[in-house]
């Protein structure tokens, strides 16, 4: 069987999942009268601390509803240069919300208050209006890092402190939480809005949660119809979704387990550098340095061998530990990895 590192959206559902899907209750959901995706909202309304939440299909739909409510057309919204916003979402911002994106630097998928101070603009009939900062939690092109909460709190209150709203994109919220024990409730108080990817460690087949002020949800119901995103007997996916709040939470531990042991298995091999060294969560991202062949090249030989690790450049790969990955399998996929090396050397 195939050992896919490619994503932690990878994973199919489990027959505990499908159990659930298939007993959920169902209703008119465009109407609001799905009991399991009204439940879904609530429970996620709770456990980020905020008034009330929205399903939505996907993550990118949440990031593209959060701007469409927060942004007119020439704000300016600010994120880490290699955030899935700015990187990976074809430019929805742009194309649907007219926002540009300010990229900013920084190490780990992270920036701090005196950057975000120093990037806001002043108001300016010259310059776009600077409007909303987003805040990646995990940073997923930083190997999974975790937004301490103190750096959010700080970034959060230069940006109220400049007019500027803030969203956490926590596609991975729960990943930090589990890692660093802190509420998911705490994460996200000093945010705006935010929202939780159930695709992703979760193990759902569909399915993203959007949470925020009472007004910030009723404004994204409205985008939610107008780009389609309305749905009908969605509680078979929110089912899905509740499951996984219940069952596939305090597992992640032992993704982080895998991918930590991951990360050791192959730092041995002289031709691995880890970026970062010290994986906090579940994504491990490493440079190979070889004589013959690039990250690529190595990435199509896994495939041959059974396993798939992605390629992010030519010479950099990301590998991410989940749901259906034992940790059998993670030391099998860094030995296959290593012999690979080996004859690229
Ligand atoms: C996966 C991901 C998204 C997009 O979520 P989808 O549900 O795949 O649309 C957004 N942000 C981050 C950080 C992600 O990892």
């Amino acid at each position: 069987m195939e050992i896919n590192l490619y994503s932690d959206t990878q994973t199919k559902p489990t027959a505990a999942m499908y159990a659930a899907m298939a007993s959920a209750a169902v209703g008119d959901e465009q109407h609001g009268r799905d009991p399991t995706v009204n439940a879904l909202c609530e429970r996620v309304a709770a456990l980020t601390g905020k008034q009330a939440a929205l399903f939505l299909p996907t993550g990118t739909m949440c990031n593209v509803i959060a701007f469409l409510v927060h942004c007119r057309p020439g704000d300016e919204v600010i994120a880490h240069e290699t955030s899935h916003v700015l990187m990976s979402e074809g430019g929805g911002a742009a194309a649907f919300a007219g926002a540009l994106i300010r990229p900013l630097p920084g190490a780990q998928g992270r920036f701090d208050a005196g950057q975000l101070v120093a990037a806001a603009r002043q108001p300016s009939r010259y310059s776009p209006r600077s409007r909303m900062v987003v805040i990646e939690q995990t940073a997923n092109f930083a190997g999974g890092a975790i937004w301490p909460l103190d750096q959010i709190q700080a970034v959060a209150d230069a940006a109220y402190a400049r007019g500027l709203i803030v969203h956490m994109d926590g596609a991975r919220l729960f990943n930090a939480v589990v890692r660093s024990g802190v509420a998911a409730a705490d994460f996200c108080a000093p945010c705006d809005s935010v929202w939780i990817d159930l695709t992703k460690g979760l193990g759902c087949p569909v399915g993203a949660v959007l949470a925020g002020s009472s007004g910030f949800i009723e404004n994204a119901r409205v985008w939610k119809q107008r780009c389609g995103g309305a749905m009908r007997q969605a509680g078979v996916l929110a089912g899905a979704g509740l499951h996984a709040l219940d069952h596939h939470v305090e597992r992640l531990a032992a993704d982080h387990r895998n991918a930590r042991e991951f990360a050791r298995l192959i730092s041995a091999h002289p031709a691995v550098t880890l970026a970062p060294p010290d994986p906090e969560t579940n994504i491990v991202i490493f440079d190979v340095g070889l004589r013959r062949g690039s990250a690529r090249d190595v990435s199509a030989r896994l495939l041959e061998r059974g396993v798939r690790i992605g390629a992010l450049s030519d010479s950099r790969l990301r590998a991410l530990t989940h749901l259906d990955i034992t940790s059998d399998q993670t030391a099998e996929a860094a030995t296959i990895l290593g012999s690979i090396l080996d004859d690229f050397r």
